[in-house]
Formats: structure tokens, sequence, C-alpha cells
């Protein structure tokens, strides 16, 4: 079989779908692995290192699409909504693309892929189960987020983490508040407690205190009834605007006392919750900051633009759009690793193997055969 690898087309977008070395890796099993020029430039990849893992490097990108049985991608469908018909115009029939895809939040994209009869798989719909925990992308993207947002947040404060006692006094630590404590707010726990800031955090899901507690983090206690709100796979479900308008009340004076704020909060395929409000953000000091990783589903504060800074009364709000991409070399490792694991499981015997017993396939599975067969997408489309 032949992977063929694409340079990405979103502006903006600096990783890269396979590293030179899981591409060796991939040749090692008996693939032709085949790059289109400058696809891991961006990333720290030279054409070179490919060809010297064995790879072919390929110009035209249409011979490419044309050349390759799989695609794989950073960005397909509605996840480069802008550029994606473009791809269209180089696929056909038969072809496999693996990418992530925002499957729940654009779905329409689909229809171009199920009209080319395209076999498309979204990878963000991957199921948590164990087995696929080492293909799960949105995992390993939501770790480099966590780090890069406490490094954001610690760029624009006017002041530092650490505690230090100098000659010239001592300089209080920065307090740093974390809503939402899935992998992304986990990770940014650790950052700043390494950077030695005091962490406190906040979920909805209970059973994140101890693994917040195991960090060196303070879980924040609220008075909330949070009874059913983990769904199958430990994701959060949608809470009602009631449960938001208590915790909202709940958070504000930790949210006054805080330097630093991150927030993840999520809701698969459903616009983020807004947990803090233009009036919350008025009550916190001048100086201060909110890194919002929620930014490109709506946002978890209310001022938060998606790829912008604002300043209201000398906070800064930051939304750090594709933060994954501005730590392309490792993110591109990472996802290298997570596609090329889900690539084994879909292979077998030198063919792809559509086995729709295996929930791995099934769930990810969104068009085949002129169809869009994602149940959970074909809901959305009604
Ligand atoms: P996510 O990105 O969907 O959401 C981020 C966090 O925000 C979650 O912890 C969620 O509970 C929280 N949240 C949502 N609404 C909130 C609110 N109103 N207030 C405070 N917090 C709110 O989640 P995620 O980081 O992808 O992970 C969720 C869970 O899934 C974790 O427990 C993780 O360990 C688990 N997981 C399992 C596997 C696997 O088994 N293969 C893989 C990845 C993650």
């Amino acid at each position: 079989l032949t992977t063929g690898v694409p340079r990405e087309t979103l502006d903006g977008e600096s990783r890269v779908a396979l590293v030179p070395a899981t591409a060796q890796a991939l040749i090692k099993q008996g693939y032709q692995v085949q790059i289109e020029t400058g696809a891991g430039l961006a990333a720290g990849y030279l054409d070179e290192a490919y060809t010297n893992a064995g790879a072919t490097i390929v110009s035209n990108r249409s011979e490419l699409f044309s050349n390759s049985d799989i695609i794989l991608q950073v960005r397909a469908a509605g996840a480069n909504s802008d550029n994606y018909s473009q791809d269209l115009d180089l696929l056909s029939s038969g072809k496999v693309v693996i990418a992530h895809c925002e499957p729940l939040a654009e779905p329409e994209a689909f229809r171009g892929y199920a009209d080319k009869g395209v076999t498309l798989f979204a990878l963000e719909l991957l199921p948590r189960i164990t087995r696929a925990q080492s293909m799960d992308v949105l995992s390993s993207m939501a770790t480099i987020a966590g780090y890069k947002a406490v490094l954001i947040a610690a760029n624009a404060l006017p002041r530092m983490f650490p505690m230090m006692m100098t000659a010239a006094g001592t300089l209080k630590p920065a307090k740093v508040f974390i809503i939402g404590a899935g992998v992304a707010g986990l990770q940014a726990i650790a950052t700043a407690k390494r950077l030695g800031a005091v962490v406190s955090a906040y979920d909805l899901r209970p059973a994140v205190k101890e693994q917040v507690e195991s960090l060196g983090g303070k879980f924040v206690e609220m008075e909330l009834d949070t009874g059913t709100s983990e769904q199958k796979g430990g994701y959060a479900k949608e809470m009602g605007e009631e449960f938001y308008r208590k915790q909202r009340e709940m958070m504000s004076k930790v949210i006054a006392e805080s330097d630093v704020v991150i927030t993840t909060a999520a809701v698969p395929g459903k616009k983020s919750p807004i947990l803090v409000t233009a009036e919350m953000v008025q009550g916190m000091k001048p100086g201060t900051v909110i890194v919002d990783l929620a930014c490109e589903k709506g946002g978890n504060c209310e001022l938060t633009v998606n790829g912008q800074t604002i300043d209201s009364n000398g906070v800064k709000i930051i939304g750090p759009k594709n933060i994954t991409s501005t730590i392309p070399d490792h993110a591109s490792e990472m996802y290298s690793k997570n596609i090329t694991t889900f690539l084994k499981n879909l292979v077998a015997d030198g063919a792809v193997n559509i086995n729709m017993e295996d929930e791995i396939i099934a769930d990810t599975l969104i068009t085949r055969e002129g169809e869009i067969v994602q149940p959970r997408v074909r809901e959305i489309l009604g």
C-alpha cells in the first residue's frame, strides 16, 4: 500500500501528519511512503530527512493524491474548511483519508467526500477505550495545549510564577486557577507547578479531584450537584444554564483572587460553556491573565476572541488559536505515532480492512461507498 502525506494547507498550520521516524517504521512494515515537497518543513523536518528514511518526495500534489491509497493529513474536511474542497478535486473513489475533520462541529463538509466515494476517518471520534489510547490525537494535542497555555500565561503576566526570597524582599508566588481538569487541564496544573505557582483547579467530574491533588494542585470544592456530569468515555455532559449560573457564582471569588486563569472546559460536539463572564473579568486585578483554551469552540470566557488578545481594564484575555501548531515538532511526533497506530489497526495482510465489528473503526468511519455512515454525524445532519 502507498501512504501519501500532503503539505498542510490551513494558514498557520505547521504540523505534519508523519515525521521521518514513523515514515521509516511504515516503510519497514512494507508500505511505500510519499511526501509532498516541504510537508515537514514548518515542523522542522526537511525533505532530505524523509528521503533518508526511505520515503519518496513528490512535488506535484495532484500526483501525490493519485499515487496514494491512503492519505494521512493533520486536517481534512471541516478541520480545514476553507481549503478542503481543493483536495476533493484530487480525490477519487476508493481513496482512504485519515485526519482531524471536526466531525461534530462542521459535518456539512462530508457530503463532498461521500460524493467522491472516499473512505474518510475522523480521528476525533476515537472511542476512549484502552486499546485506542495510543491513537488518541485529542489527548496528545491536549497535552501540548495544556503545557503551552501555561507558558503563554507566564509570558503575559507582569509577575513571576515562583516565590522568591531575595535580598530585595520576598516575592509572592503567582496564583493559577485552572477550570476543567481533563488532559489539557492536568498538564497545565503540572506545568504551572513546575514553574512554582500555587495552583488550584475545578472540574465538574468529581473523579478528577484525586488527580488534581496528586499533581500538587488544590481542588476547589463547590456545592454543585454534578450527579450525572460524566458520560461515556469520561467526557463531560452539557449541563443546564442554571448549573452554569451557579458555577459562575461560586467561582467568582477564586477568579478574583487569581493572577492567571486557564480555561479548558469542553463538551464534545457542543459550544463551550461560558464560565467567566465580562462582569467576572471586571472583578479581576489589572495585570492578570486569562488563557482560554476553549477559544476555538466559542470560548469559556465571554470576552474571548479566537486568535486574539483582548485587554479589558488591564486584564488580558488570550485566545490562542491552533495552539498545538506552536509546538509543531513534538505535536507532529505525537500525531504521527497516533495515526500510524490507527493505520496498523485498519490494515490487515496488506489491505484496508473495514471491520465494522471493531468500534475503533465503526466510530471513526465517516464516509464510505458514497454515503455518510457515522451515526452521530448523520443525526446532526438530519
Ligand atoms: P475535554 O477536552 O472534553 O474537556 C476538558 C475538561 O473540561 C473535562 O475534564 C471536562 O470534565 C471539563 N468540563 C466540562 N465542562 C466543565 C465545567 N462546566 N466546569 C468545569 N469543568 C468542565 O476532556 P478530555 O481532556 O479530553 O478528557 C476527559 C476525560 O477522558 C478524562 O478523564 C480523561 O482521562 C479521559 N480520557 C480517556 C481516554 C481513554 O481511556 N482512552 C483517553 C483520553 C481521555
